[in-house]
C-alpha cells in the first residue's frame, strides 16, 4: 500500500492571528511523521512521532502547550490506537510528563489495561522510565500562561488539540491524539480526546478518524467511530466527515468540531465548522498538501 499521514493542530475560533506559526507546526509534525512512513515504520511509530512534537510546540494545547485548568494547572489526556488488532491505550488527567501521547503508548503495549488516570497514569509512567516534567515547565509553556481570573470562567471553546492519523505500507492504520483540554475546566474534567471512539478510531476493516471540539458533545455522539461506521457502510472520508460534523450539529446543538479521516484504501477526507482547522497530508502520490 502506499503509506499516507495526516495530522491536525485543532478546530478552533480563537487563533486567526496564529494561523501562519499553525501551519508551519503542523507541516512539521507531518513531515516528521512522514519520515517515518517513508522509512518503512509503522503507522504507529508515525503518528506517535508527529504528535509528540506537537506536544513540544507550545502553539498546540498538548504537552508544552496545554491550556490551563481553573487551578492553573495542566491535566492532559491522550491516546493511540492501531487498527490491525485494535490495539488501544490512553491518559486521562495526567501530569508532569511531556508526551502523555507515549505514556498512552506505553499503556496499550506494556500493560493489560486501557486507559489510565490521574496519579496511576504518572506512577505507571514512572514505573516505565518516563522522566518527570516538573508542572512549571508545562505551565510556563503554555498557551494560556496564566489564566486570568476572568479567564477561569469556563467558556466551551474548541482549541488547539493535536491529532494525527496514518497508514503504512502495510495497510495498517494509526490514530494519535493528545489534548491539554479546555482553558479553565474543572480540575479533573475528561473531554473526549483519550476516549476510544470519541478522540480517535481506527480499525484497519473501516479506517481511521482523529477528532478535534468540543469534547463533551463529540462523546455524545461517539464522533469518531461515527465517522468510521459511515466510512464501512460506503461514504468516501469527504461524505463521512461532512455527514458526522452534520450529525453532530443536528443532535447537539451548533457545537464546534473537525475531523481528519483516511479509509483502508488511503483516501483522505476532512471537515471542520470552526474558523480554521490547521491540517497537513503527505502521501506518496499527491506530496504534501496543507489546509486551514
Ligand atoms: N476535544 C478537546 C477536549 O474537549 C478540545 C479540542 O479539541 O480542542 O478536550
Amino acid at each position: 500500500m502506499e503509506p499516507v499521514i495526516v495530522v491536525h493542530g485543532g478546530a478552533g475560533n480563537d487563533f486567526d492571528d496564529r494561523v501562519a506559526e499553525f501551519r508551519v507546526g503542523v507541516e512539521r509534525a507531518t513531515q516528521t511523521g512522514w519520515a517515518v512512513l517513508s522509512q518503512g515504520g509503522s503507522a504507529l511509530n508515525a503518528v506517535e512521532a508527529a504528535v509528540r512534537m506537537l506536544e513540544d510546540d507550545p502553539n498546540f494545547d498538548a504537552g508544552h502547550g496545554s491550556f490551563l485548568n481553573a487551578n492553573n494547572e495542566v491535566e492532559m489526556d491522550a491516546m493511540v490506537m492501531e487498527g490491525a488488532k485494535l490495539g488501544y491505550g490512553a491518559v486521562a488527567g495526567i501530569q508532569r510528563v511531556s508526551h502523555p501521547v507515549s505514556v498512552a503508548r506505553l499503556v496499550m503495549e506494556h500493560t493489560p489495561h486501557s486507559i489510565f488516570v490521574g496519579a496511576g497514569a504518572e506512577q505507571f509512567a514512572r514505573s516505565m522510565g518516563v522522566p518527570d516534567c516538573p508542572m512549571e515547565e508545562l505551565v510556563a509553556g503554555s498557551s494560556t500562561h496564566l489564566l486570568r481570573p476572568e479567564d477561569r470562567i469556563f467558556r466551551p471553546h474548541a482549541g488547539d488539540t493535536v491529532g494525527a492519523i496514518a497508514m503504512d505500507a502495510s495497510g495498517t492504520l494509526a490514530v494519535a491524539v493528545s489534548t491539554g483540554g479546555m482553558a479553565g475546566k474543572m480540575p479533573g474534567r475528561v473531554g473526549d480526546s483519550p476516549i476510544i471512539g470519541c478522540g480517535g478510531y481506527a480499525d484497519n476493516e473501516l479506517g481511521t478518524a482523529a477528532a478535534t471540539g468540543s469534547g463533551e458533545a463529540l462523546m455524545k455522539v461517539v464522533f469518531s467511530k461515527t465517522a468510521c461506521d459511515l466510512m464501512g457502510g460506503g461514504l468516501n472520508p469527504q461524505q463521512a466527515a461532512e455527514e458526522v460534523l452534520r450529525l453532530l450539529e443536528r443532535r447537539t446543538g451548533s457545537s464546534h468540531g473537525g475531523i481528519i479521516l483516511l479509509n483502508p484504501a488511503g483516501e483522505v477526507g476532512s471537515a471542520f465548522n470552526t474558523n480554521h482547522m490547521v491540517h497537513a497530508c503527505i502521501s506518496g502520490t499527491h506530496g504534501l498538501w496543507i489546509k486551514d
